[in-house]
């Protein structure tokens, strides 16, 4: 029997809406490309799931910038503690870690999506996975499955849930764009986002250092300083504090072709007592060996000789080259791509949709999760805001259907 509601992508988004409208008695059928559902979202939980954030709603709402007010009422019906009710739910309650991010006891997504996928099948809501989406064929969704073969679907309602870019392996490469704009649907164009940085190392570096951790590590950009963990790659550098700025990078970037950070490579050290410790006798040993027995890695001594003119350490004072210390810049010379980006910026334009997430274009089809033109730091604003868009696009879907038949 056709599905009353087609839900195309299997994603956290796609998901969530499909437990609302199954639950409010209406057949809903899942559709994917790839042969198991949320591969993302098992990614998200191989490093441990962070779902939320527990600060105050206020502040919350903020990390989404100018998109904040555009998905205010969707978070508000659905906030940070209800996502927390739902996990708890599904038999995994949540921790608040020492940042306040809010994680599932057991950190993974797997036993997360086990119980969900178990509550779906017993709510009734079907899935069809290998169904790679097409677009619209005689006014039906046009398929085409696992064998090649055209599938045509005609819903009451359908909801796009088909993810940003990022990682394109794992079913979510942006290949809606195409279809949207051949409907008349703009779209911001899909652009890294919580993406590593380009940075030209010296061969000693890219050699020496690559997979070296810096942490703590405080970054500073355009005024803004960010705290927490990067670690050096062959390419540049990438890590959570590298991901904080990224939007402001990316944006420096995109307009100047390269962009300055400060790097304070003893955040926890202030510059007094930094210039106090490097104002021992140095004897006649060299600058490196004289930093090495002040208790400086090799990494951050490396860094210091890669971002500062050999001319400028070779007679620097204690409070001088403390500063540097404090505040060694760093040249980002691009940004890294979608393939190992966290998340991905631009999708389908707020003007394209109206208050109740429907296409203005397309009466009938709704959109939700990372496929909208918004984009948040790492620290659990994603997967809040894909799944808040879901119920608040849901909601919207059952009055819609209901209001047809
Ligand atoms: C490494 C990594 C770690 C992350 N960690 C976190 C984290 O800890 N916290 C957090 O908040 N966020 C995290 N994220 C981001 C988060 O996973 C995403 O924002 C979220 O999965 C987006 O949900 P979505 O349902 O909108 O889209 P997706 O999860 O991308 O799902 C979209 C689905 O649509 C399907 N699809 C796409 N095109 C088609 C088509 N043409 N036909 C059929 N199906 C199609 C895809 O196969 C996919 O299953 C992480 C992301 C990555 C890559």
């Amino acid at each position: 029997m056709e599905p009353q509601v087609a839900i195309i992508g299997a994603g956290p988004c796609g998901l969530m809406a499909a437990e609302h409208l199954a639950k409010a008695g209406l057949r809903v059928t899942v559709y994917d490309r790839m042969a198991s559902p949320a591969r993302k979202f098992l990614i998200a939980g191989r490093g441990g799931l962070n779902l939320t954030h527990s600060e105050p709603l206020q502040t919350f709402l903020t990390r989404y910038g100018e998109a904040a007010d555009w998905l205010a009422p969707a978070i508000h019906a659905f906030p940070p503690d209800a996502l927390r009710a739902w996990c708890a739910s599904l038999g995994e309650p949540t921790f608040v870690g020492s940042s306040g991010r809010v994680f599932p006891q057991q950190m993974k997504a797997v036993q997360l999506l086990r119980a969900w996928l178990k509550r779906l099948e017993s709510l009734g809501v079907q899935y069809a996975p290998r169904h790679s989406w097409q677009g619209w064929q005689q006014g039906a969704l046009h398929f085409t499955n696992v064998h090649g073969q055209d599938v045509l679907v005609r819903p009451h309602a359908t909801l796009l849930a088909l993810g940003g870019a990022s990682w394109p392996r794992l079913g979510s490469d942006g290949g809606w764009v195409l279809i949207m704009q051949a409907a008349g649907v703009q779209v911001a164009s899909l652009r890294p986002a919580n993406m590593g940085m380009q940075v030209e190392w010296s061969e000693h570096m890219r050699t020496r250092f690559a997979g070296t951790p810096l942490k703590p590590l405080a970054v500073t950009h355009a005024g803004v300083r960010r705290q927490g963990e990067a670690i050096l790659t062959a390419q540049g550098i990438e890590g959570g504090v590298i991901y904080a700025l990224s939007a402001a990078l990316r944006r420096a970037i995109e307009t100047s072709g390269s962009a300055e950070v400060l790097l304070d490579l003893r955040p926890d050290m202030s510059l007094s007592d930094m210039t106090k410790k490097l104002s021992r006798p140095r004897g006649n040993r060299s600058l490196g060996g004289f930093l090495r027995a002040c208790g400086y890695s090799p990494l951050a001594i490396s860094l210091l000789y890669e971002c500062v003119p050999a001319a400028q350490l070779a007679h620097a004072t204690p409070a001088e080259l403390a500063q540097h210390f404090k505040a060694l810049p760093l040249t980002l010379s691009g940004i890294c791509g979608l393939e190992r980006a966290i998340s991905s910026a631009g999708g389908i334009m707020r003007s394209e949709l109206n208050e109740q997430w429907m296409l203005r274009a397309l009466p009938g089809t709704f959109a939700a999760g990372e496929m909208l033109d918004w984009e948040a730091p790492t620290g659990g604003y994603l997967l809040q805001a894909c799944f808040s868009t879901a119920i608040a696009a849901a909601h919207s879907i059952q009055d819609y259907v209901h209001n047809q038949y």
